[in-house]
């Protein structure tokens, strides 16, 4: 008999179910997460879900520099986790591990078998499969660089559909943040503005477009020349016989709020997540002081401003007009 390498949303549902009895770690911080702290701000029609979520504050102020992570042991490496922890293969590559500190109520870390960099541009495929074969959750993927705790150990998430504001924001394209740019057979490409994390949603139904697509913008965003990749956070889902990847391309990986001193220390270090509109908070102080203007002023320093998405959305449809010339 083949092994049933082939995961599923409900797969990965009943896995968390069996965690849940079998773990003691998992069982208290998703019941915790159930009376978990949450404040609703507005920035002008743009929701942001603020939860204070301390059980994250380890992962939030883990040092990603070069030097700590080679000192420390890799925590997503299969002979360094709990005892308790069920592995389930998504492929021949990747394992599905619940994840014991949840920002979501289904919340999976996707895991490849090797120790090896995150990186997006190879693995994009193994991605964009993860999305068809999860398909009543939403997975995303932090960039080294971008919110990754662990830059050096390739990894997706999937998570509940529907809990991060950018999904009901961005669900009817185009609107009044997404203005179509590009429009081929099997797919089309948004350009993102005013949504202070601004950037690009691709809508396609073949792979192969979605990769065209995506590799357009790659080419164009900006790459530091000490990092591997250009900065990004991505989310996927499939429905409805179409995958859907929205890229929000990153300037840096954290704001100076991070390392600042007294009053002005936000303990902030924005992956998907805080990116999507649910905006996590380790410490308490930090929940309660956070305001649609500290929020603002995080999304505008961590990412792109209208202006070079314009720029960068004339460089992408030059680029592929001069392809298909060729
Ligand atoms: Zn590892």
């Amino acid at each position: 008999m083949k092994p049933n390498k082939w995961i599923s949303s409900a797969q990965a549902d009943e896995l968390l179910k069996k965690q849940l009895v079998t773990w003691s770690l998992p069982k208290k911080n998703y019941d915790d997460l159930q009376q978990v702290q949450t404040r609703q701000l507005d920035l002008g029609g743009i929701t942001v879900q603020v939860q204070h979520n301390p059980a994250r504050i380890a992962s939030t102020g883990a040092k990603t520099d070069g030097q700590s992570i080679r000192q420390r042991q890799c925590f997503l490496c299969a002979d360094n986790l709990p005892a308790e922890q069920i592995r389930l293969p998504f492929g021949y590559n990747y394992d599905v591990l619940c994840n014991p500190y949840p920002i979501f109520r289904e919340h999976f870390t996707i895991v490849s078998r090797k120790h090896e960099n995150q990186e997006i541009a190879k693995r994009l495929p193994d991605f964009l499969e993860l999305a068809y074969r999860m398909n009543r959750h939403t997975v995303f993927y932090n960039g080294p660089r971008s919110g990754a705790s662990a830059p050096d150990h390739a990894h997706f998430q999937a998570v509940t559909r529907g809990q991060m504001p950018i999904e009901k924001e961005l669900h009817d394209l185009p609107n009044r943040y997404a203005k179509e740019i590009l429009s081929l057979e099997y797919g089309k490409l948004f350009a993102l503005t005013h949504y202070f994390r601004n950037g690009f949603v691709i809508e396609a139904s073949d792979k192969k477009t979605i990769s065209l697509l995506f590799h357009l913008i790659y080419k164009v965003l900006d790459k530091k020349p000490d990092e591997p990749e250009p900065g990004m956070n991505l989310f996927a889902s499939y429905d409805e016989n179409q995958w859907r990847l929205i890229l929000i391309p990153r300037h840096k990986h954290r704001p100076w709020q991070y390392d600042a001193t007294g009053e002005d220390h936000i303990l902030s270090s924005p992956g998907a997540a805080d990116i999507g509109g649910l905006f996590i908070t380790p410490r308490e102080e930090d929940f309660m002081k956070i305001n649609p203007h500290i929020i603002q002023n995080i999304y505008e320093q961590v990412g792109y401003a209208d202006d070079e998405i314009l720029k960068l959305t004339d460089q992408i449809v030059a680029k592929h007009k001069s392809n298909n010339k060729l």
